[in-house]
């Protein structure tokens, strides 16, 4: 017989794992589909300390392990899938993913946003060669070694900071004259002796033959442009490009409404234009993107979409 389920739920990260508990919990018929990375963004964070209850030895995998477990627990079915394309317009609606086909009842689009590019020269054929988008996942790598950081938000400062304990020096690269992210966290960079801040400045060009080896930092304020080199000694530096995030919402275009950037517009109770529909966590327009705010979502989600099926029968 064909599976259909209650509800989709579109992306493992907060939003996702929590809608999933949560209509796991009033028994609906739950999918999962995982994409590429469980956790989402926190899957690859340092620390969440800023989530109600998570304390400083929780990390975003912790967390992440947690979530999951929990969400299975009450029934929900994981699968390692991507959405590739979608049809909402009759009452089943279809998910294609790459491996398969799923039908639901309803759908919940959790899936979340990618990091942004700086779009520069050498910045994708030296990524994981020196470029990185994860303190977490790549800090490892540049024990004693210079780093820089591009951003001025909570992220890249955050990750400055942590990268500190692995680093010989961290240069924050921003291209104002002051830093977006929260004061408490300015205040620790500001204070911590291993970071410097290069301010009004962008990088235009990161070189290297096989692994990066220079990188050329425009500043917008004196139009001068300079070229760092790696230390003879370390031969490479780090280039952490952490300048925010765009959401995950190709596969939805045109069916789906959304603001100018791509995020997914939706009402209070997680409502998308298309019935059936709902949307959690950062793929939406929304105020503040936190974990607290995607969990948050994530149940409103999982709770309407059961009084819609509710509605239907
Ligand atoms: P964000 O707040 O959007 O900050 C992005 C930073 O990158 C800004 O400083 C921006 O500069 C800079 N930028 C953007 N495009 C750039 C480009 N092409 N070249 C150079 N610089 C560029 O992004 P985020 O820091 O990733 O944070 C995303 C959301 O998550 C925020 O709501 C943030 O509060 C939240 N968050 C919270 C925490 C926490 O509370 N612990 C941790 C991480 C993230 P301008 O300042 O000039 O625009």
């Amino acid at each position: 017989m064909e599976k259909i389920y209650d509800v989709i739920i579109i992306g493992a990260g907060p939003a996702g794992l929590s809608a999933a508990l949560y209509a796991g919990r009033a028994k609906l018929k739950t999918l999962v589909l995982e994409g590429t990375k469980v956790g989402g963004q926190i899957a690859i964070t340092s620390e969440v300390d800023n989530y109600p209850g998570s304390m400083s030895d929780a990390t975003g995998p912790t967390l992440t392990a947690r979530m999951v477990e929990q969400a299975k627990q009450f029934g929900a079915e994981m699968v390692p899938d991507s959405a590739t394309g979608t049809d909402f317009k009759r009452e089943i609606k279809i998910v294609k993913g790459e491996k398969d086909e799923y039908k639901g009842r309803s759908v919940i689009i959790a899936t979340g946003a990618n990091p942004r590019r700086i779009g520069c020269p050498g910045e994708v054929e030296l990524t994981g060669k020196g470029v990185s988008y994860c303190a977490t996942c790549d800090a490892d790598f540049f024990q004693d070694l210079e780093v820089f950081v591009v951003g001025g938000g909570d992220t890249a400062v955050e990750e400055a900071l942590y990268l500190t304990k692995f680093a010989r020096k961290v240069t924050i690269v921003h291209r104002r004259d002051k830093l977006r992210a929260a004061k408490y966290l300015q205040e620790k960079a500001f204070e911590n002796p291993k970071i410097d801040i290069m301010w009004n400045s962008v990088i235009v060009d990161i070189k290297g033959d096989g692994i990066v080896d220079s990188a050329v930092f425009h500043n917008n304020d004196t139009g001068e442009t300079l070229e760092i080199k790696a230390a003879e000694e370390d031969g490479t530096f780090g280039v952490f490009v952490l300048v925010g995030y765009v959401p995950v919402s190709k596969v939805f275009l045109g069916c789906i409404d959304t603001d100018e950037i791509g995020y997914i517009i939706a009402d209070s109770r997680m409502r998308t234009n298309v019935e059936g529909v709902f949307v959690a966590g950062d793929v939406r327009v929304k105020t503040l993107r936190q974990v607290v705010t995607a969990t948050a979502d994530g149940a409103i989600a999982a709770v309407e979409a059961e009084k819609y099926l509710e509605h239907k029968e």
